[in-house]
């Protein structure tokens, strides 16, 4: 099969041969329908310093997806191949004290499929039965690849109180976006939103937030003051890992309020304990990946209510999204991803969004060079470019 792999300590990634994974007992062999990018990846794909000291290549990529299931394990009963599923990639250990105390989310010895092991970027994933997800019919089939983040976002927001209390969303990248959609369906009365970037901005009053500034160019912090009568808001929900945005994001809080931090910092930052934390009574929490399987009860939970609208996150307006052949304009460029006869060299460099992958044949799949094809007319919507084959030149015939 395919696969989209980190093959050498380097930059880069390429697409490769391999075999099929042969499954054991318990464990399910999933045929991949869709993947998203996450900024994990890009990282992997830049060979940054995380990356040097946490990838062992040979490995493929990927960890956010959905599929069918394919084969399953002789000694698997809760699915079946047929199955639409997706999967928390991150498998616990099952023995470790955070284990056995109900924390697996910070098992110990925590593996994460798509970086420690081969993930889902390949036509099909190895994954053991106990972290599949059957996907509810009544979920939209392309929310199926975006439930990894969601699930960031769901465990994040859910970490403390929310009907009626005030939320302050550091950083509008897919995550926070997401995040102020989780926001308000679980009752925030206001969410307040930071985020230097326009088009995320714009974004974010999309998702729901009430008051949305650009802690660049105006006082946020004393903006929220204001807004919340000197009182500062009842929940940071901080998504950007910015130092900055960290930093105010425990000014604008209330004292007695809680601070779910899920953005990772690359540097040290720098804090005012006393007055920002301890004075304040603040509850202060790190949030890593989803409770399991919690989190992933809670969000399926929401999404089968309907009570998530996700769309603006997609770039399609067309509900009948083209098989293999779309843009997501998660982040400031859309992008296109498009099958094509030849993928042997990737280049990731200009990708600097969420997209989606669609796999109907992960052996076309092949993410085209940014600078030649980012933002152009590939796929213009609402016309699905497999109808319009002039205009996605490079699309196979078969
Ligand atoms: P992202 O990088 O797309 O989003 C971060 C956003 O923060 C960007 O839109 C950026 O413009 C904005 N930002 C930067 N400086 C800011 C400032 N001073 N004020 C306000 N906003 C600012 O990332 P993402 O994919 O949405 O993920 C969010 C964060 O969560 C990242 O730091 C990521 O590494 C982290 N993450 C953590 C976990 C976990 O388990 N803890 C899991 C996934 C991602
Ligand atoms: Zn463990």
């Amino acid at each position: 099969m395919k696969a989209l792999r980190k093959v050498q300590a380097a930059k880069g990634l390429q697409m490769d041969t391999v075999a099929v994974p042969s499954i054991g007992p318990t464990d399910v062999l999933v045929r991949v329908k869709t993947a998203s990018i996450c900024g994990t990846d890009l990282h992997i794909y830049g060979w940054d310093r995380w990356s040097q000291g946490r990838i062992k290549p040979p490995v493929t990529l990927g960890h956010e997806f959905c599929g069918t299931v394919e084969r399953v394990g002789d000694e698997v009963r809760a699915v079946k191949p047929g199955d639409f599923v997706s999967a928390e990639m991150h498998v616990n250990c099952g023995h470790c004290h955070q284990c056995r105390l109900g924390q697996a989310h910070i098992c110990q010895n925590l593996r994460i499929i798509g970086i420690d092991q081969d993930g889902a970027f390949a036509e099909f994933v190895k994954i053991p039965a106990t972290n599949i997800w059957k996907l509810d019919a009544a979920i939209p089939e392309h929310y199926g690849a975006i439930l990894d983040p969601l699930g960031n976002a769901v465990h994040t927001v859910l970490a403390g109180p929310v009907a009626g209390q005030t939320v302050l969303v550091t950083g509008c990248g897919p995550i926070g976006l997401m995040a102020i959609a989780v926001a308000k369906a679980c009752g925030s009365s206001t969410v307040f939103a930071t985020e230097t970037n326009e088009k995320r901005r714009a974004m974010a009053k999309k998702m729901g937030a009430e008051v949305v500034l650009n802690p660049a160019a105006e006082d946020a912090v004393g903006k929220i003051l204001a807004e919340t009568n000197g009182t500062g808001v009842d929940a940071l929900l901080e998504m950007s890992g910015n130092p900055t945005a960290i930093q105010q994001g425990f000014k604008a809080l209330r004292a007695g309020g809680r601070a779910s931090l899920l953005g990772i910092p690359t540097e040290n930052v720098p804090l005012d304990l006393v007055n920002d934390v301890i004075f304040k009574g603040a509850t202060v929490q790190g949030i890593y990946g989803r409770r399991m399987y919690e989190t992933w009860v809670q969000m399926t939970a929401l999404l089968k209510a309907g009570r998530l609208n996700l769309e603006p996150l997609f770039g399609w307006t067309n509900s009948k999204a083209p098989s293999h052949c779309f843009r997501a304009d998660l982040r400031e460029r859309s992008c296109c991803i498009r099958t094509a006869c030849r993928a042997e060299r990737i280049d990731l460099s200009a990708l600097r969004s969420k997209c989606l992958l669609t796999a109907a044949s992960w052996r076309k799949i092949v993410l085209p060079p940014a600078k030649s094809t980012l933002g152009a007319p590939l796929c213009p919507r609402p016309q699905p470019c497999h109808r319009n084959r002039t205009l996605c030149s490079t699309l196979p015939t078969n």
